[in-house]
């Protein structure tokens, strides 16, 4: 990528989208292109098509889609799928037809087998039967993937998909019905501080072990990525370690001062037991991640505070 070269970030307002935007600001590229979701409708063929004939971008991120924690997940299953299908049909087919030669797919770590090997390697998609609670989401995913394949095969594009592990950070989905376990802890722990409650309710039974991944380093590794040209067709991007959902329930209300006790509500699902990322081709294409757990919690809360003081 050259630092003029138009780089179109779909999904900007998003915790990722975002990200790539202030990456690729700061890595001095002047020809950052975005579009609101007035002026586009990422759903809708024709203006998608319409939209990257008329703004030709060079490059690609694909970072739009309907995201949510294992709760929405599990109950919206329609709109996941649907429009996360949509989205990336819409995007990587109009993306080929306005001549864009490389374009990078972002997904997540729930696209691997619920009960595949950990860590989780790349060769492990369409391994085994899919975690329950998410398989809406990971088949529209896995189906990008594929797409993004498909072209480069028939057509000698370089459309590259990068799936990262559970992300948390700036711009997140704080709504506790809606979203995932990260942002969910910081603000309960911040509420039940401020209320002076004794308790704090985790769902599930606090022993699923997740991975979690500070989002500007995530844009970093996507960006790193790009720069080298990597034809990776899928690309993991962790940090290749991870905790329980108790211990980071502990590390949480440390960094937040809620002093009480964590109850666990058994009546809200685990979801998948872990699912730890294999990082080594990623460590291979000269990348790893910066930021730290308890670091990357102490920013998100900093960015959840300026947030709630903001009124958002
Ligand atoms: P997942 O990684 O797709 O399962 O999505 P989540 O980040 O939503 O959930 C991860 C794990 O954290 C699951 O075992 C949840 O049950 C657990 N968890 C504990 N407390 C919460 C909470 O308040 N919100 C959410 N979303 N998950 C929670």
């Amino acid at each position: 990528m050259d630092k003029t070269s138009r780089i179109f970030i779909a999904g900007h307002r998003g915790m990722v989208g975002s990200a790539l935007v202030r990456r690729l600001q700061a890595g001095g590229y002047t020809n950052v292109l975005t579009a609101s979701r007035q002026e586009l409708d990422l759903l809708d063929q024709r203006a998608v098509h319409e939209w990257l004939q008329a703004n030709k971008p060079d490059y690609l991120f694909i970072a739009a889609a309907k995201v949510g924690g294992i709760q929405a997940n599990n109950v919206y299953r329609a709109e996941f799928l649907y429009q996360n299908l949509m989205i990336e049909a819409n995007l990587i087919h109009g993306a080929h037809l306005a001549g864009v030669q490389r374009l990078m797919f972002l997904g997540s770590s729930c696209i691997y087998p619920k009960l595949a090997p950990q860590p989780l390697k790349e060769e492990c998609l369409l391994t085994g039967p899919l975690e329950p609670t998410n398989e809406p989401y990971a088949i529209a995913k896995i189906a990008g993937i594929k797409l993004c394949e498909s072209y480069n095969r028939q057509y000698g594009r370089q459309y590259v998909s990068a799936m990262p592990t559970n992300l948390y950070g700036p711009n997140d989905n704080y709504d506790l019905q809606s979203s995932h376990v990260l942002p969910a802890l910081i603000r309960k722990a911040h509420e039940a501080k401020r209320r002076g409650d004794a308790e704090l309710v985790v769902w599930g039974t606090g022993t699923p072990l997740r991975e979690f991944l500070y989002v500007d380093d995530l844009a970093d590794a996507c960006v790193h990525l790009m720069e080298i040209g990597a034809e990776d067709v899928l690309t993991n991007i962790g940090v290749g370690s991870d905790v329980t959902i108790r211990q980071l329930a502990e590390l949480v209300c440390e960094v937040v001062g809620f002093p009480g006790q964590l109850v666990f509500d058994t009546s809200k699902p685990d979801g998948t037991p872990r699912k730890l990322m294999d990082v080594s081709l990623l460590a291979s294409r000269g990348w790893r991640a910066k930021t730290g757990l308890p670091e990357g919690i102490a920013l998100a809360y900093a960015d959840f505070q300026r947030r709630a003081a903001a009124g958002l």
